[in-house]
């Protein structure tokens, strides 16, 4: 049973000069404040209140973010639009948003890591209500907000997490949004030629894998027992790992999309489009071709280094001194099953460059073996240190100093008699064993080939 998984993501905008709500000047940090002070008449939606025009740095990161997404960008007018709707958390009765019935999204038909975006815009968010005691926090209400909507391209619950992590990762990169304010997404999932479910208010990469994960099999499970499926909206309850029914879909015009009359309508002007697309760094899409033209990389690795930006810039640091393969190897194959083995992102581990370009660079010049590259790269992701310090005091370069080599192989060769007669006898076996024993004496630090012969030669 095929699956389909679309994702509608709240993100927070990064703001860096004009740290303000969307359309007042009451600060953005919720977090750190106390409850319910940073606020005003038009962010707690006093009687009469009138928006301030929209803030324009955040507007201008939307832009980015639709760049960033290979969005096109309207060349007409964009209105904010009322999308009303009644809830503790929305003190004026509706949000004002640029998405709904009669609007003209930030960014259109756009791509990322292959999945196809449907459009994004930029929002107002709503108040934080706690629906246990009834308490609502205004702190957040009218923070800037951008929306991503996708096609539903992705097929599991594992893919659909690595994308978010990823887009999350990139646009915090460069600043776009700020990734410690959290996600917010809803999650359509749906077998194919069946109903699509909306699961709202999924609030974490773990959550969004999970409540997927539960859905599926319920639905699975649902079509097993010969039952029928319908279109609803469901929430993620992550205490109990399940997704319980709220309502059946409502339609686009239960929200009563209105265009906002108390703000104009916004021009993106072919300045501002231009200024912006010079800060807009590579597209995943672009990078992974270029890296396959360029550098001659395998279309795999080319993909993995692509669609996560940190390594993808590390890579081509390192490539400056150091063989191109070696180092995608080091990179795609050893550094990311270490960290995956130790569930560790890139981002959140503090590594130094200038060991992964020292490490490579011994890799590439056949001074360590990849064993050994390996072992330090385990202990790398829990601790910065040197690594040259480290190789030369645990003796770990390749050994291929012959007399020294002969010395311990003549040693091996004294202390294994029975293999040496299976050897006599033709059995290839023996070699592999005896040369393995050297390596082992040598911490894995002789080469290999020389240690072969060496033995063939003694004997
Ligand atoms: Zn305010």
């Amino acid at each position: 049973m095929k699956v389909k998984i679309g994702l509608e993501v709240h993100l927070y905008v990064k703001l860096e000069n004009n740290k303000t709500k969307l359309f007042c000047s009451c600060p953005i940090n919720y977090k750190e404040a106390e409850t319910n002070t940073n606020i005003c008449p038009r962010c707690t939606g006093m009687p009469g209140n009138k928006p301030m025009l929209p803030n324009k740095e955040a507007f201008e990161k939307a832009i980015e973010v639709a760049l960033i997404l290979n969005c096109g960008i309207p060349k007409g007018p964009i209105l904010f639009q009322r999308k009303h709707y009644d809830w503790p958390d929305l003190p004026n009765g509706f949000q004002k948003t640029i998405s709904g019935t009669y609007s003209v999204p930030v960014g259109y038909e756009g791509k990322y890591n292959n999945v196809r975006i449907s459009y994004m815009h930029l929002e107002e968010d709503p108040a934080k209500w706690d629906p246990i005691t009834g308490y609502v926090d205004y702190n957040r209400s009218g923070i800037p907000l951008i929306e991503i909507v996708t096609e539903p391209d992705l097929i599991d619950s594992e893919e659909t997490r690595t994308w978010v992590r990823n887009l999350m990762t990139a646009l915090s990169y460069v600043n776009s949004i700020d990734k410690d304010l959290g996600i917010k997404a809803d999650v359509n999932v749906n077998i194919e030629n069946h109903p699509r479910v909306e699961i709202k208010n999924v609030n974490s990469l773990a959550n969004i894998k999970k409540a997927i994960e539960y859905e599926v099999l319920r639905q699975q499970k649902a079509l097993l027992s010969g039952k029928n499926l319908v279109q609803e909206t469901r929430t993620y309850d992550d205490k109990q790992n399940i997704t319980i029914h709220m309502r059946y879909k409502e339609q686009a015009q239960d929200y009563m999309f209105i265009p906002e009359p108390d703000l104009p309508s916004i021009q993106v002007t072919k300045d501002q489009l231009e200024k912006i697309k010079k800060i807009v760094p590579e597209s995943p899409e672009s990078k992974r071709e270029r890296f396959v033209n360029k550098y001659k990389l395998k279309k795999e690795d080319a993909e993995t280094l692509s669609s996560n930006l940190k390594l993808a810039e590390i890579f081509e640091d390192i490539i400056k001194e150091s063989e191109i393969n070696v180092t995608a190897k080091l990179l795609v194959r050893d550094l990311l099953s270490v960290l995956n083995y130790d569930k560790l992102e890139i981002e959140n581990v503090n590594l130094n460059l200038e060991n992964l370009k020292y490490l490579s660079k011994m890799l590439s010049e056949n001074k360590i073996t990849e064993n050994t590259s390996k072992k330090i790269l385990i202990e790398l992701v829990k601790k910065d240190f040197s690594v040259k310090d480290y190789i030369k005091k645990h003796d770990l370069e390749i050994k291929s100093d012959k007399s020294e080599l002969e010395t311990i192989c003549k040693q091996v060769i004294k202390e294994n008699p029975k293999a040496i007669e299976d050897y006599k006898k033709g059995e290839e076996k023996a070699l592999n064993f005896l040369v393995g024993m050297v390596m082992k004496k040598t911490k894995g630090t002789a080469n290999p080939d020389i240690v072969n012969n060496l033995i063939k030669k003694l004997l």
